[in-house]
């Protein structure tokens, strides 16, 4: 059997565990880092924790691997209450975001250091090690010591290390952000392929959205300690629960907006009503948000609206429009319509029908 299929069959023999974090709650002095955290990840899914910096994410990850106790809440794997369990007597393997390999171990020993920590026998251990070198792609850096290594490389032994005692979960906590795109964006694919193929359930702390959206079954946005939506990438991306996880997954332009008056579920928007998905504010000033794919933007001599910047995106060029009131939006064009539309061109832009997201404005 190859390396990987060994691990996936030893995988499948022990489930991916249930992880469920319920009423969490924990202050350092003053700050409170989690505000009673309530969220559930299912058996072998991969499960991103995305959200500002502070809001909780890490403080949520060592909870789950034993380094940090709550003030109230408990942690539970597959139904059994771990909270007051020592981090050593968990069943987690971690990888952290500064490479955190031991210095002075060869990438064969640092990989089989968990395994000697429990006593097992040399041969045994370098042999699980080997085989797990192999997994992550670097059988032929046993011996290199990490300063030997690159970036990349190092994050694939300690992801090796991390699963060396094939724990029932696995913690990632900003494994990716220290490492340049590229080596980055193989990386993501490896630990997802790997993730998927082992089905163990994994908790991956990120600030990056795309890292989140590319990677995870499900992302759990936190905000201030608390869970503010947890749902499917695409999900997420085109049904955001509150106008925060709309901000903060994806781009969002705002524009003002009144109310109707009626109890119609519309507002309006620059003399034209839009139907509202979500709550309407009941009071202050309104903003819809609406996202750069959903404008339309045509070229018009006549057109109100005049094209500010243009971002080259790749596939898409993201241009800038300020509208008749002032407002500037954010609108995605594909390539070949930027010729017609020219910084400082004027131009019509139409909004959808879909029903937007309401907020209120933002001083
Ligand atoms: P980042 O993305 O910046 O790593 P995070 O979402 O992971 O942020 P946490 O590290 O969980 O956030 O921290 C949440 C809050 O608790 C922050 O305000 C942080 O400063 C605070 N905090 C976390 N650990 C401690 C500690 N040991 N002592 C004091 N304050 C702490």
């Amino acid at each position: 059997m190859t390396a990987i299929a060994t691990e996936a069959a030893a995988a499948r023999e022990a489930d991916g565990a249930t992880i469920e974090f319920r009423g969490l709650r924990r202050s350092f002095g003053a700050t409170v880092a989690l505000d009673g955290l309530d969220l559930t990840a299912h058996p072998g899914e991969l499960l991103a924790l995305l959200g500002p910096s502070g809001c909780g994410k890490t403080t949520a990850l060592r909870m789950l691997a034993g380094f940090e106790h709550p003030d109230s809440g408990q942690v539970l794997v597959d139904g059994r209450d771990v909270t007051r369990i020592p981090a050593h007597r968990r069943d987690a393997g971690m990888v952290f975001q500064s490479y955190s390999l031991f210095p002075h171990l060869t990438a064969v020993d640092n990989v089989a250091f968990g395994p000697r920590m429990r006593g097992v026998g040399q041969a045994q251990r370098r042999s699980r090690a080997a085989e797990l070198l192999d997994l992550v792609g670097l059988p032929q850096l046993a011996d290199r010591y990490p300063h030997q290594m690159s970036g990349g490389q190092q994050q694939r032994v300690a992801l090796a290390r991390a699963l060396a005692l094939r724990p029932r979960v696995l913690l990632l906590d900003e494994p990716l952000s220290a490492l340049d795109a590229k080596v980055r964006l193989n990386l993501r694919e490896e630990i997802r392929r790997l993730q998927q193929e082992l089905g163990i359930t994994t908790l991956f702390v990120t600030h990056d959205q795309e890292e989140a959206l590319s990677m995870a079954d499900r992302v759990a946005v936190l905000r201030s300690g608390r869970l503010e939506q947890v749902d499917a990438p695409e999900v997420l991306y085109a049904r955001p629960a509150t106008p925060f996880v709309a901000e903060f997954v994806g781009t969002m332009s705002r524009v003002p907006a009144t109310r109707t008056g009626g109890a119609d579920g519309t507002v309006e928007v620059l003399g034209r009503r839009m139907p509202v998905t979500g709550p309407v504010p009941a009071e202050g000033e309104l903003d819809v948000l609406v996202r750069p794919e959903a404008l339309r933007v045509v070229p018009d001599r006549q057109g109100t609206s005049r094209v500010v910047t243009a971002a080259f995106l790749g596939a898409v060029t993201r241009l800038t429009v300020r509208l008749e009131d002032g407002t500037e939006v954010k609108i995605d064009i594909p390539g070949h319509a930027v010729s017609d539309l020219p910084v400082g061109s004027p131009a019509t832009v139409s909004f959808p029908d879909h029903p937007v997201l309401v907020d209120r404005r933002v001083a």
